[in-house]
């Protein structure tokens, strides 16, 4: 068979890679340059961990997450990857830890309660003050997201059966009959066409009140030389303690010490110029001069804009649309980790005929482990 895949980040790579490593052809269309600095796909990393408050879907979800990157791995001969563990904090009425390791125990999985007297002696360079509970979890780390982009477009590059085409917008697709259309108005036909957009998917299916584009800015600091080294072997953070929650990416393996929140902004235009503003980042780095000992020697390297997809409840959606296509969509700020299992069980849902109904469930974390 021959699919035709919309759009380069993560999740169309992945898709053109499960397809093609079956055997089957596959042309990608990507807008911009191949890998695109824009892609929300395109950051220095991602984290992956098990703690997933309510969901327990994708909390359980994440081992087969985990043994897709393995193949990925495999597949590229490297390993863009780094563990870290997680570390889960809460206070201020926040139970989001808590939900978590209760969602766990149900699966099997234990994120061990820490007595936060022990919090300054393990993690001296946190100020434990406020923080009520404290949740520790070994597994979780750090992928390296716009490494992993660039290494698997270029073996994908490599493929035969793969077809690669940079700085092609794709103008109109058509589901029904498996059909696009680039801006130069040449057409292109397929068995399938998997739609995987990120946030410019509205210009092309009427998703736009659905899948919302987010903009969201994160933030890079620079730190001071004697604390590199402690930062770079620290776990990730997830702090729900202060009024506004942070996540806090370790700089592991030469990567830069990342932090941002979950706040959707629920605007913003991908297209646009991308600018952010110190000052908009207050109530975040309020919270970090908080939760950090030291942070006022901290310096902000530079302030990102990223952009998130998000849906009302936070699922993913994946759903098959007219008799040739796939809308793919799972982001909502957390379809990272899930890209290589995500591409890896479409090209199999595509290839095998499995229910597409059922694997829409699935990828909205209403399912089991694996498709059925
Ligand atoms: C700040 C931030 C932090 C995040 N943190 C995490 C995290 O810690 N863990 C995690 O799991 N996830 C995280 N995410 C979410 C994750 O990055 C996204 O869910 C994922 O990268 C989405 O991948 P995608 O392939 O769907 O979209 P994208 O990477 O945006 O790829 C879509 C591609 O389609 C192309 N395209 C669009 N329209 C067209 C067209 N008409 N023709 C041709 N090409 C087109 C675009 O140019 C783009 O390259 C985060 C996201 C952001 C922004």
């Amino acid at each position: 068979m021959k699919a035709i895949v919309v759009g380069g980040g993560i999740m169309g790579l992945a898709t053109a890679w499960g397809l093609a490593r079956e055997g089957h052809a596959v042309e990608l269309f990507e807008q911009g340059p191949l890998p695109n600095p824009q892609a929300s796909s395109m950051d220095e990393h991602r984290l992956i961990r098990h703690p997933y408050g309510d969901h327990a879907g994708y909390a359980r979800m994440i081992d087969s997450a985990y043994a897709a990157w393995e193949l990925l791995w495999n597949d590229l001969g490297r390993r863009l990857y780094a563990a870290t563990g997680t570390l889960a904090l809460t206070g201020n009425g926040e139970t989001w830890a808590e939900r978590s390791a209760a969602v766990l125990a149900t699966i099997g999985k234990q994120m061990v309660e820490m007595p936060v007297d022990e919090l300054p002696r393990r993690f001296p360079q946190l100020d434990a003050r406020g923080v009520e509970r404290a949740f520790w979890m070994a597994s979780g780390g750090v992928l390296f997201a716009q490494d992993i982009v660039a290494a698997l477009a270029s073996h994908l590059a490599k493929q035969p059966n793969v077809a690669l085409h940079a700085r092609t917008p794709v103008r109109a697709v058509d589901l029904e009959h498996g059909r696009i259309v680039t801006d130069t108005g040449t057409e292109h036909g397929a068995d399938m066409v998997v739609v995987a957009a990120g946030a410019w998917v509205g210009q092309l299916l009427s998703e736009s009140r659905r899948l919302v584009p987010s903009r969201q800015v994160v933030i890079y600091f620079d730190l001071p030389a004697d604390q590199r080294t402690i930062w770079a072997k620290h776990p990730m953070v997830i702090d729900k303690t202060g009024d506004v929650g942070l996540y806090l990416v370790p700089p592991a393996e030469g990567r830069g010490l990342k932090i941002g929140d979950h706040v959707f902004s629920r605007t913003g235009d991908p297209s646009a110029e991308r600018e952010a503003h110190e000052q908009e980042m207050q109530p975040l780095l309020r919270r970090c001069g908080t939760l950090i000992k030291e942070f006022a020697r901290w310096r902000i390297d530079r302030l990102k804009v990223c952009f998130y997809t998000v849906t009302e409840d936070e699922r993913f959606v994946v759903e098959k649309q007219g008799a040739k296509g796939w809308l793919m969509s799972p982001c909502s700020g957390h379809g990272f980790k899930f890209g290589a299992v995500m591409g890896l069980e479409l090209a199999r849902t595509i290839l095998s005929g499995r229910n597409p109904a059922a694997h829409a469930r699935w990828a909205a974390g209403q399912e089991g482990d694996k498709p059925s």
